[in-house]
């Protein structure tokens, strides 16, 4: 695939992050998005490739719609859509669990993913050409205690992927479902709003995967042959049960 514009949700931190790197490095050309503009306009000044920044809650579906119809000319053809921005909260027991957590991981992962994907796709179609990236969790196939409402976001983004890879057939575009275990991100100290310490003994005894991990497979995935369609990849700690 030639160089061309990479649009990655969630890029103030973390994974998204850490993709931003991995494309600038190769040449790409990036538009960011998060809420945080400061750790956005940081990022950008370091890259050394044309960035576009996009402050934006993915939970606004006429604010995700304004951006992406605001985008300028130069970034206007996005051929990878890494739809990464998203969050856990909380992860109690159903029945201790605060509706309020439930809605916003709702609202993010799910319907901010879907208004970004709806949004960018018909371009994607139409040059018949692109790849959108989803990052799921192997939490969205394997139970654990608290998981809930969190799991259950991530079975929707990876169901989701194989029904649009279904949609898309025929026109050159691709879709990957993502699914990391455990990684040090600030994806713990989200979770327990800001409890550092809580948040950091979340990777006891276990050595985490890093964002630059997930980068390097988000990369790898989406320079593949275009005739290559990575469907869905795990990926976790070799110390993760
Ligand atoms: P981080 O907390 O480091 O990054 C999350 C990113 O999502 C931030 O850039 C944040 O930006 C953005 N974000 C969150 N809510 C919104 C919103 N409403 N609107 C726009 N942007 C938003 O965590 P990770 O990098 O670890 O997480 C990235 C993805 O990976 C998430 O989807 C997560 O569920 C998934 N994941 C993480 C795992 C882990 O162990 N870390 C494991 C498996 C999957 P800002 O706050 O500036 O808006």
């Amino acid at each position: 695939m030639d160089k061309k514009t990479v649009l990655i949700t969630g890029a103030s931190s973390g994974f998204g992050e850490a993709c931003a790197r991995w494309y600038a490095v190769r040449g790409f050309s990036l538009i960011l998005s998060a809420r945080r503009r400061d750790r956005l306009e940081r990022l950008a000044e370091e890259l050394g490739v044309p960035v576009h920044i996009m402050q934006l809650d993915v939970r606004d579906r006429k604010a995700v719609e304004k951006a992406l119809d605001g985008i300028p000319e130069d970034f206007s053809s996005v051929d990878i859509l890494v739809n990464n921005a998203g969050l856990a909260l909380g992860l109690l027991p159903a029945h201790e669990a605060d509706m309020d957590d439930w809605e916003v991981m709702v609202d993010t992962n799910i319907k901010g993913l879907l208004y970004m994907t709806r949004k960018i796709l018909p371009g994607m179609t139409a040059r018949r050409r692109g790849h959108i990236v989803n990052m799921g969790s192997v939490a969205g196939s394997w139970p654990y205690p608290g998981g809930n409402a969190y799991g259950a976001t991530k079975a929707f983004v990876e169901q989701f992927s194989r029904n649009l890879r279904c949609d898309v057939q025929g026109t050159g575009v691709r879709v990957t479902n993502i699914a990391p275990g455990m990684a040090e991100t600030e994806f713990s100290l989200v979770r327990f709003k800001g409890a550092s310490e809580k948040a950091s003994a979340t990777y006891d005894g276990v050595k985490a995967l890093t964002a630059a991990d997930i980068a390097d497979i988000v990369g790898w995935v989406t320079l593949q042959p275009e005739h290559v369609n990575i469907n869905h990849l795990e990926v976790m700690p070799t110390q993760q049960a």
